[in-house]
């Protein structure tokens, strides 16, 4: 009796080795949940652009109702975890003053004042507005780079995930994709910053 080794299909592979290093900057670099949302005075304004309720409002939706609310690509990345193509998406070079939002509830998630260049091609932020704006989970799907992913705390949506190699002040990365967010340039008049939740 002869054993047939274990293969991994090529393009399977190359899928997780796309995924993994998608949003790394400097190869696999995981936080602990402690760790992952680290907040300073200058990054808790909060967005005058936006009446977003606050974070202890959950929103909760089927898999049917989001799927109808949500484009196709915005479900695939907030329901489904999906990541956008880097260099390829709305926001990862948008230079404007304001506050993204979380683009399924309205919650205020991040602050121009916190994003930075980070040459990965995706929206990165040093920082949310709140810490409270964000949970975290470890993500294993990636069993030889575990992560730490980023989510919406009102609503449970997949942003991204955050890493350690950020710049000061917290040395935070938090590479997050531009369809789950929606951005609110500053002095935006609350109606026409859209309903804070759909
Ligand atoms: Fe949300």
């Amino acid at each position: 009796m002869t054993r047939t080794p274990l293969r991994v299909p090529g393009l399977l592979m190359a899928v997780m080795l796309a995924a993994a290093i998608g949003c790394e900057r400097s190869g696999p670099s995981t936080v602990s949940p402690s760790a992952a949302s680290p907040v300073t005075p200058s990054a808790t304004d909060a967005p005058a652009s936006s009446d977003a309720a606050t974070a202890g409002d959950k929103v909760v939706k089927t898999d049917a109702e989001w799927k109808k609310q949500l484009t196709a690509q915005q479900y695939y990345v907030l329901r489904e975890k999906g990541t956008e193509r880097p260099f390829a998406n709305e926001y990862w070079d948008n230079h404007a003053e304001g506050t993204y939002i979380c683009a399924a509830c309205g919650q205020p998630l991040y602050s121009s004042d916190a994003k930075f260049k980070s040459g990965t091609g995706w929206p990165s932020f040093w920082a949310p507005v709140d810490r409270m704006a964000i949970d975290t989970e470890t993500d294993r799907s990636l069993f030889f780079a575990p992560r730490t992913e980023l989510l919406c705390s009102r609503c449970g949506g997949h942003l991204g995930h955050v890493f350690d190699d950020g710049p000061k002040p917290t040395g935070m990365r938090h590479c997050i994709n531009s369809a789950a967010l929606r951005f609110v340039p500053k002095d935006t008049p609350p109606a026409d910053a859209g309903p804070a939740v759909k």
